[in-house]
């Protein structure tokens, strides 16, 4: 009899580990939560990961066994399960995170002692980091490479009479949070990508920014895959194939529109790529700047950034976004995250916990890799890249609908006015709207403060 030890992939279709685990025998499905480890993602994502770990014990369930679920250090449970059920082998699936790879190689470390050994399966990606070169200078350079490796195609969840036959009492309940949180598991991942596949795919490249639709039909925009993608609630040689030969079965206008879906996924992959290999991603800059990089200190700015109350509504409405939903739409994202690193000068590092702790869609490669390439610290080609928030709203808000459905003070102010709002004088702005923001940095003495102080951190000034 095997283990499989379920952690960020909270299904049974398409599990590489799971799959394994049942062609080499009879399996013991379980999960272990690990405070010491969950306390480092937010409460809402844990909430949402506790109702996926719920709906995934009733899918057991339903195939008469059961997840046992159980509290604790995976190094202390899984010797004793195995000892227990007097399991062969241990099969789990490979993860990047720098405390995932510890926890495992601690498992590893207690089953040396026993007869059961790990086996540990590549699922989370589609291509292995390791079968890649360790460095690319461009996300051009890693797509070319990663393009060529054959990706193979979904596994099938293991026949119901591979899955041992018990029944296991023990659940973690799921915590309240203070947002309503959109349904958890398989089924609920499964639902959505059938919706966006049915229609959005086949737009999703002139409408992946388009910010009205986001807010006003939602399925016509982007998948809204990713708090699934992150919980592993779907995997990822679902979405790769699917949407590939989705693609691949039409032509002109539909398939470049379709094809960007795939194309998106490497750059969840590039991330991983990038952690695999570096390992302190989440707290060392990648780039080594000749000399230090001055951030700023300001807890005033920074508090306005958290609150979407700097007086940029672009940034506003994505950071309420973020507060309220537990997401934020990608465009945006990039935009909030510049203005905080380049207009407001305070290390990304800040930014970056500020999103674990909100998003239910934090994903440690993703969340730290963006981040470092939106700060110029990462593998962003361009030295210094700053987005301008006002221009970015004038091209993918111009009718305001995003930042009005966001920040409502501002319904009743004119479309040019809001998008010009952080150049408006003082008194033109309090005609307007005495409730909403001051800027609390100029537009262009933030740009060229943020420009100068890049320069002389990369030695050119
Ligand atoms: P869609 O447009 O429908 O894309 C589908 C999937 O492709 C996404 O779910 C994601 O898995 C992948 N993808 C698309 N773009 C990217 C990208 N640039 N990097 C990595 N994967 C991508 N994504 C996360 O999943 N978790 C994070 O914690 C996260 N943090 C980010 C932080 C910053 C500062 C930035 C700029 C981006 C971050 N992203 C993160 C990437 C991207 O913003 C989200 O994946 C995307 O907005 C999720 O929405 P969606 O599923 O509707 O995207």
């Amino acid at each position: 009899m095997n283990i499989f030890w379920h952690r960020r992939d909270l299904r049974t279709v398409d599990n590489a580990g799971l799959s394994a685990a049942s062609r080499d025998g009879s399996v013991l499905p379980i999960y272990i939560y690990d405070p010491d480890l969950f306390k480092k993602i937010g409460a809402r994502q844990q909430a949402f990961w506790l109702a996926g770990v719920q709906a995934l014990k009733t899918i057991y369930q339903e195939r008469d066994s059961d997840l046992l679920v159980r509290i604790g250090s995976p190094a202390d449970i899984i010797p004793e399960l195995v000892d227990e059920y007097d399991i062969e082998t241990v099969y789990c699936n490979s993860h990047y995170r720098p405390g995932r790879r510890t926890r495992r190689q601690h498992v590893e470390r207690e089953l040396a002692a026993s007869d059961a050994s790990l086996d540990a399966r590549t699922d989370h990606v589609l291509v292995d980091p390791g079968r890649l070169d360790s460095s690319y200078t461009s996300h051009s350079q890693f797509h070319r490479d990663w393009e060529t490796v054959p990706k193979r195609g979904p596994y099938d969840a293991p026949d119901a009479d591979r899955l041992i036959g018990i029944s296991d009492g023990k659940t973690i309940a799921v915590p309240d949070v203070d947002i309503s949180l959109p349904p958890a598991g398989p089924e609920a991942a499964a639902k959505r990508f059938d919706r966006f596949c049915n229609q959005a795919l086949f737009q999703y490249n002139d409408m992946r920014d388009d910010l009205p639709a986001a807010v006003e039909n939602p399925t016509t925009s982007v998948s809204r895959l990713s708090p699934y993608i992150s919980g592993g609630m779907i995997g990822i040689r679902s979405l790769w194939n699917r949407t590939q030969n989705l693609a691949d079965s039409v032509s002109g206008r539909e398939r470049r529109n379709a094809e960007k879906f795939p194309y998106e996924l490497s750059w969840r992959e590039q991330n991983y790529h990038l952690l695999y290999y570096n390992p302190d991603l989440a707290v060392e800059n990648y780039n080594e700047f000749p000399n230090q990089m001055q951030w700023r200190e300001d807890e005033d700015d920074f508090n306005a950034w958290t609150a979407g109350e700097t007086g940029y509504p672009l940034v506003d409405a994505g950071m309420r976004q973020l507060n309220q939903e537990g997401y934020i739409h990608n465009r945006p994202r990039q935009v909030v995250a510049s203005f905080l690193s380049k207009h407001l000068l305070i290390d990304w590092r800040r930014g970056a916990r500020y999103f674990t702790k909100q998003l239910i869609d934090h994903d440690y490669a993703s969340n730290y890799g963006n981040w470092q390439w939106i700060a110029s610290t990462g593998t962003d080609s361009v030295d210094v890249r700053i987005f301008d928030p006002v221009s970015q709203m004038a091209k993918y808000d111009d009718g305001a609908a995003f930042v009005r459905h966001y920040v409502p003070e501002l319904s009743d102010v004119p479309t040019e006015e809001i998008i010009e709002w952080p150049t408006l004088n003082h008194g033109k702005r309090n005609r307007l709207c005495p409730e909403y923001a001051e800027p609390i940095v100029d537009r262009n003495n933030g740009y060229e403060r943020a420009q100068k102080r890049f320069e002389r951190a990369l030695g050119k000034r």
